[in-house]
């Protein structure tokens, strides 16, 4: 049942059950004035009759009111009847008890059916008391009481069809700003992602809705956006060396070439082929650290053994870096050096900022700092060189995002996004400060195993950028 319909039955019930309540109320009332009325008319009719049967001796039938099925009988004090007026037969039924619970100050009222009696007591002058019954049939009265009902049904039944339509109408008219929210956000697909909805001047619920709808529109787009960038990235860089690698496969192909010149073509084919699997193998680290936290190995590793193994494996790769390691403040157990990782996650992000602080800077030199505080562990990893440029600060932790002042040295824009993701997956934080032209340092903090253990993906990790001049 939707909201329309629910709606119109509720405020329908309501009001069908006030109407009710009022129309029984109203019936209940009425049909009270109406007996109480009667049965003044009835003691009225016996108090006449006695007093004119004592005063006069006889009752004349001309002069008394005349009620349907009227009927009044006098009894003596003993209940023997002294005298009976009216066509109804046989008389009516008036136990002896009944007649001695009746006193001057209060008559009795008894009914059978349609018929109603009521009972008085009167003394007359010389001392004798009787008891005066007079019964009749409340014909308009009941008549009246009948139209009353019929009014009140007919009414009831009117209104209610009449509140029907209008609670229809009413909850139509309420809930078309909620029609219309629902046409908009149908009418938004990923290609009009962009599009929101009309929020308008109102301060309600609805624009408070509308409101926050467009604020999640906005976080998807923005996930979107950069989604649809990073595929696009991707392939760009996947494209070039194929496309270079297919050029220098034709250009070898134009003509017979000797031993030599085949293999310094091959030569350069290994090369696009060796940066291209750095690349896809970048792609699928930054995709493994993308996935859900629970997923990934955690262990406790020792932090320096992390760094030394860094250090060897880049080493290795290019032997002119330099990469030095200084412990601040060694710690007197060995544990404080251990804290909850994935171990070769962390070593890739550490070998990360050691490989650009020697790309990045003339002397291919790199200081990596380790200290230790309470709960915490913090590295930095310094290098003397070009610096990086105010604007390119704020976005060199993006996927793909490489300085123009650096395009001439070879790389992919991934290593500090991984990097960055990798630290988020450790609750750690990452920064950087430059000085253009000077130093460049990348600080870490990583929680130490005392810390709780990794459960979400980033919730408080951050990002800081410093920049000085
Ligand atoms: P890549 O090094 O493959 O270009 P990164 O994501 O590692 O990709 O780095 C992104 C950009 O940040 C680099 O293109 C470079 O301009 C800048 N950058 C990173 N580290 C340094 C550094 N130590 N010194 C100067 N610039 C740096």
């Amino acid at each position: 049942m939707n909201i329309r319909t629910r709606l119109t039955l509720l405020f329908v019930l309501l009001v069908a059950s006030i109407l009710l309540l009022f129309s029984v109320s109203v019936y209940y009332l009425y049909d009270q004035f109406r007996q109480q009325e009667f049965e003044q008319r009835l003691a009225e009719k016996a108090l006449t009759t006695v007093r004119l049967r004592e005063d006069v001796g006889e009752v004349p039938r001309a002069d008394l009111p005349v009620m349907a099925d009227e009927q009044v009988t006098i009894y003596n004090n003993r209940g023997i009847v002294l005298y009976n007026q009216g066509r109804q037969r046989p008389r009516f039924p008036i136990s002896p008890g009944l007649i001695q619970k009746i006193t001057v100050k209060k008559p009795q009222y008894v009914r059978a059916g349609a018929i109603e009696a009521v009972g008085v007591r009167y003394t007359n002058h010389s001392g004798a008391t009787f008891v005066i019954v007079a019964s009749g049939n409340d014909r308009y009265g009941f008549s009246k009481l009948d139209r009353l009902r019929q009014i009140l049904i007919f009414g009831w039944i009117l209104c209610l069809f009449i509140v029907g339509i209008a609670g229809y109408l009413f909850a139509t008219d309420a809930l078309r700003p909620v029609a219309e929210l629902i046409a908009q956000v149908n009418s938004i697909s990923a290609t009009n992602i962009h599009e929101r909805l009309r929020v308008g001047r109102q301060r309600d619920e609805l624009a408070d809705l509308a409101r926050t709808f467009n604020a999640l529109l906005s976080r998807l787009e923005e996930a979107f956006v950069s989604q649809k960038s990073f595929v696009s990235h991707a392939s760009h860089e996947l494209r070039t060396p194929l496309t270079v690698m297919m050029g220098q496969i034709e250009v070898t192909r134009l003509q017979a070439r000797s031993t030599n010149e085949y293999e310094a073509a091959f030569d350069g084919l290994l090369d696009e082929v060796k940066n291209m699997i750095r690349l896809v193998n970048g792609l699928l680290e930054l995709a493994r650290a993308s996935a859900d936290a629970a997923t990934l190995n955690y262990q406790s590793v020792r932090i320096d053994e992390l760094l030394w193994q860094a250090q060897s494996q880049l080493i290795q790769k290019r032997p002119n870096y330099q990469i030095d390691i200084d412990f601040e403040n060694l710690p007197s157990q060995e544990e404080d050096l251990v804290i909850i990782g994935e171990e070769s996650l962390l070593q890739t992000a550490f070998q990360n900022l050691m490989e650009n602080g020697c790309k990045y800077s003339p002397d291919e030199r790199v200081s990596v700092r380790l200290s230790f505080e309470p709960g915490q562990v913090q590295l930095t990893f310094a290098n003397r060189g070009y610096g990086i440029q105010p604007a390119d600060l704020p976005h060199i932790f993006e996927p793909f995002y490489r300085s123009e002042s650096t395009m001439t040295i070879q790389g992919h824009g991934i290593g500090l996004a991984l990097t960055q993701r990798i630290i988020e997956l450790h609750k750690g934080k990452i920064s950087v400060e430059s000085v253009i032209g000077n130093e460049t340092k990348f600080r870490i903090i990583l929680p130490s195993p005392l810390a709780a253990l990794p459960d979400s993906v980033g919730t408080t990790s951050s990002t800081k950028i410093v920049q000085q001049s």
